[in-house]
């Protein structure tokens, strides 16, 4: 007896075939039905991914502020404040060393001029030229005291922190 049986492409036997029009394979009865089911799952499970992937579409429009390239401009703003918090504060202590150490000085000077007046004063030893010598003495250190230049802030012409812009290749 001849048969047109031919091989089932699952269970390797032969049998009674039909025949997939889409993959060309050929198939018994019983393992048509198991291809069709294997198909249906397979094509729920791309509709099911679909829907995953509208689902993530609908969420960026709705939090765009959670997308990576928001958060990095965030970071970097966190960033550069930072830097300029940390600059500043380092910049204040620095002045108020030197600042003290500038007072302090100023002061020496004019608590050795104090006792210089007080000499005058005890040995009662006004006379012009002394007097001269004080209000010289008085314009020196007022000036020195108004004289702000040893100390200054200087700006560097590096760029401090890095710019940042949004670049887009989008026709
Ligand atoms: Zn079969
Ligand atoms: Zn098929």
């Amino acid at each position: 007896m001849t048969t047109n049986k031919t091989q089932c492409f699952l269970c390797k036997k032969h049998k009674f075939t039909y025949s997939c029009r889409g993959c060309s394979k050929e198939f018994c009865f019983d393992d048509l039905t198991k291809h069709r089911q294997d198909l249906t799952e397979e094509f729920n499970t791309i509709i099911n991914n679909y829907d995953q992937f509208r689902q993530s579409l609908q969420q960026t429009k709705e939090n765009p502020q959670n997308s990576s390239l928001f958060i990095q401009i965030n970071q970097w703003e966190k960033n550069s404040i930072d830097i300029i918090r940390q600059t500043a504060q380092q910049c204040r202590q620095t002045f108020l060393k030197e600042n003290e150490e500038f007072l302090v000085d100023i002061e020496e000077k004019f608590n050795k001029l104090i006792r210089e007046i007080k000499e005058i004063q005890e040995e009662n030893e006004m006379n012009e030229m002394n007097l001269k010598d004080l209000k010289e003495k008085l314009r020196e250190i007022t000036k020195e005291f108004n004289d702000s230049s040893e100390i200054s802030i200087e700006e560097d012409s590096q760029t401090f922190i890095k710019r940042i812009s949004v670049k887009s290749t989008r026709k």
